[in-house]
């Protein structure tokens, strides 16, 4: 480990107040969407910098932004990066100080004059947040976007390519965009934690271990509609019934079996939706999460059985119609090992833990090393102007992020 490198938290601190300015929504947040004015405003900013710091940079077809620090002896990039877009009035740490803890890193590599034997890269990646797509440049770097995830994406086709013509950009590009395997060293990423772990537990770093599962469904259960008033309680095949018992079970089943995973119904309705007769028809829309693969697949047939249960006991019929889904990945070992012998080398306390929420680590652990570390989100609230970390874990997560770049290139071959 590299004994007395350290990146200049006040330079970084100049970086990332600059950045939080653009797209500023006055309360501590920013607002960036996917190619909205602030976003491309920030994506110069990013290269304007880069530039003025020596590096050369880049925009590829997925309009992913790069600086590079090319090492003459080198084949082959280490990518180190996260993204400049946020969520609509969200937070002004998530993704942006991952990017510029990536620029940090180049530069003290470049002030500490290291030769390495493989470039670096800082890279803030395309829609990450999914205004448009989700993890679009990750996907597209990878070689893993498909046409048909143009073809329905989140935002509706129109908007996507609306969107893509006010960066510049084609799916043509997009679809082209895959970096060969063969000339990647891995893919770092630093990033706030948004949950309440670290900051309960006192530990300055989390290391990733994986990142979840995810996926959705919606369930609809038929009953019948009758008069709400004259229709004997246990005469009724009451659809909303089915339902509510459902969401109860399915909470109760994760929390007393899967305490690693999480389950969210975020849409109920229910037809006819009047007080007076008894609903046909409910549908549910349900998510689930889960860092494990074997739970992942063990607690999908469950959910699947607690809905179909319901609908028996209560005398309904009941469809499930899958949505997107996305399996758990594990972040590369050894890039576990280097971030934790970083942390040990600065004396800061660390542990292993999943990110469930997800990032363009998941996209990129499938063509490279990846791994990605977490810095304390105290108050555990993002996607929100309330965002906050302690500048001083953000140096903490800069430094680790450093000194396990460094370890990662050396150990390149
Ligand atoms: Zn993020």
């Amino acid at each position: 480990m590299q004994e007395g490198l350290f990146i200049d938290g006040d330079r970084m601190k100049a970086d990332f107040d600059a950045l939080s300015r653009i797209g500023s929504t006055g309360d501590g947040g920013v607002h960036r969407p996917t190619f909205s004015d602030a976003h491309l405003q920030a994506r110069r900013w990013f290269l304007e910098v880069a530039a003025q710091s020596g590096f050369e940079t880049r925009v590829d077809p997925a309009g992913n932004h790069s600086a590079v620090l090319t090492m003459p002896a080198a084949t082959r990039t280490l990518l180190i990066g996260s993204h400049l877009d946020s969520v609509p009035k969200g937070g002004r740490f998530d993704g942006a100080l991952g990017v510029v803890a990536a620029l940090e890193v180049l530069r003290s590599v470049q002030d500490a004059q290291l030769e390495l034997p493989v470039s670096l890269e800082a890279i803030d990646l395309t829609d990450e947040e999914g205004t448009l797509v989700g993890r679009l440049g990750s996907a597209a770097l990878a070689g893993t976007l498909r046409p048909q995830d143009l073809e329905n994406p989140r935002c509706g086709r129109e908007n996507l390519k609306t969107a893509l013509q006010r960066a510049g950009l084609s799916e043509a590009g997009l679809l082209s965009a895959r970096r060969d395997p063969a000339q990647l060293a891995g893919y770092l990423e630093m990033h706030i934690e948004q949950g309440p772990r670290l900051a309960r537990n006192g530990k300055d770093i989390g290391i990733v271990t994986g990142i979840v599962g995810i996926a959705s469904y919606q369930v609809m259960f038929h009953g019948e509609a009758n008069h709400a008033g004259t229709t004997p309680m246990q005469a009724r095949c009451d659809a909303g019934l089915g339902a509510s018992s459902f969401v109860v079970a399915a909470h109760q089943l994760v929390r007393n079996r899967y305490p690693d995973s999480v389950v969210n119904f975020g849409r109920a309705e229910f037809d006819s939706g009047a007080y007076n007769i008894i609903p046909a028809h409910a549908l549910l829309h349900f998510q689930f999460r889960s860092p494990d693969e074997s739970n992942f697949v063990r607690l999908d047939a469950e959910l699947r059985a607690e809905a179909e249960k319901a609908a028996r006991q209560f005398g309904l019929r009941v469809e499930l119609h899958p949505g997107p889904k996305w399996n758990p990945v594990k972040m590369t070992p050894e890039v576990q090992a280097a971030f934790e012998q970083a942390a040990d080398s600065l004396d800061l306390s660390h542990e292993r833990m999943h990110s469930g929420g997800g990032h363009d680590a998941d996209k990129l652990v499938r063509v490279t090393r990846a791994g990605m570390i977490f810095i304390p989100s105290p108050n555990s609230v993002s996607h929100d102007p309330r965002e906050y970390s302690e500048w001083k874990d953000c140096e903490n997560g800069a430094n680790v992020l450093l000194r396990a770049a460094v370890e990662v290139a050396n150990s390149s071959h």
